[in-house]
């Protein structure tokens, strides 16, 4: 019998193998099922913290955990966070206390106050926040959500018409040439590398680093790469926020309008636009919303979208960023 521990990777994949996974995916229908197994209540929290708060956490007590995510954010993202939230939960990442004779076992930030305000901060042993990858624990929960859900947002979901397993490529090897799905992943991450680039740059805690994802395919291996690149473009552009010039969504609509923009259009200007300036006074150490952050936020389609559909969506803003002659005039201003 193999003795030897797991690797990271290896851990999250043998956790994943146990968990009822529905096709296409929907967080409701995972937490419940996942409750249901586990035999204790999960209470998904949506809400709004402030600028500088973790946008997930994870707060259990003797008889409920709770997850909160924030959800003035992308589908795709918030998904991701209760995920990471469910990693932690599962993977045991927690220290056990006790106090009134209730064990309570805490992830997150104290912010926590905010969201259950009569839950004892006193109680509170451990913070951690998603935005932040220096723990072993932390990259892991990270690693198990991105595994998980890179797969199952993949654009098999949406284009190929039938339910895609987390196997389908151990049943079916792919041929070396002629993969549609791969081929569409690696252009997609192509096309959306020099945005990613730019953002990580400036914004480099995005990043999850030096983690070997271990013995996946290489279909496997293209859609976590393209996962991640969305996703950290994402969840900088969250950190970036407090960034980003007050005038700048007035700016941008104003643009939109006098060009008859449609209004996904309009959206990519915005957050072009937001984005860029948001970069430049990252850079400048110039913060402009010190307190909660109130920008106007681009409209987010309400179905949950495939990794790719955001990745098509980052690359019109990529684009747009980099040549839109209006962002350029913007700039001089
Ligand atoms: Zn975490």
């Amino acid at each position: 019998m193999n003795t030897m521990p797991l690797s990271m990777a290896a851990r999250c994949e043998e956790l994943i193998e146990t968990l009822v996974v529905p096709r296409p995916f929907d967080i409701d229908r995972f937490l419940k099922a996942l409750a249901e197994k586990r035999g204790r209540r999960i209470k998904l929290i949506r809400g709004r913290l402030g600028p500088d708060q973790p946008f997930g956490m994870l707060i259990s007590t003797a008889e409920i955990d709770y997850i909160y995510s924030a959800d003035d954010v992308p589908p795709l993202q918030f998904r991701h966070t209760v995920m990471h939230e469910v990693g932690h939960l599962l993977l045991g990442h927690f220290t056990s206390t006790s106090g009134g004779g209730e064990t309570l076992r805490v992830a997150g930030d104290d912010a926590l106050r905010l969201l259950l305000p009569t839950l004892s901060p006193a109680l509170v042993r451990r913070i951690l926040a998603r935005t932040v990858y220096a723990s072993d624990e932390e990259r892991e929960a990270e690693l198990f959500a991105s595994l998980l859900l890179s797969r199952v947002s993949s654009v098999r979901d949406a284009h190929a018409g039938r339910a895609p397993t987390l196997h389908d490529d151990l049943v079916a090897p792919e041929t070396i040439v002629g993969n549609p799905v791969r081929q569409r992943v690696w252009r997609a991450t192509r096309h959306l590398t020099p945005l990613w680039r730019r953002v990580v740059a400036e914004v480099p805690q995005v990043r999850l680093s030096d983690v070997d994802v271990g013995a996946l395919t290489s279909v496997e291996r293209a859609q976590y790469r393209l996962y991640r690149r969305v996703l950290e473009i994402r969840d900088a552009q969250l950190l970036l926020r407090p960034y980003i010039p007050p005038e700048i969504p007035e700016w941008a609509f104003a643009a939109a309008n006098k060009r008859g923009l449609d209004p996904v259009a309009a959206d990519v200007l915005l957050e072009a636009a937001e984005l860029d300036a948001a970069l430049d006074a990252h850079r400048a150490g110039q913060r402009h919303h010190p307190e909660v952050v109130d920008v106007v936020m681009p409209r987010y389609p309400s179905e949950t979208p495939g990794v790719l559909t955001e990745a098509c969506q980052l690359i019109r803003v990529g684009t747009a960023l980099h040549s839109d002659p209006a962002l350029t005039a913007l700039r001089r201003r």
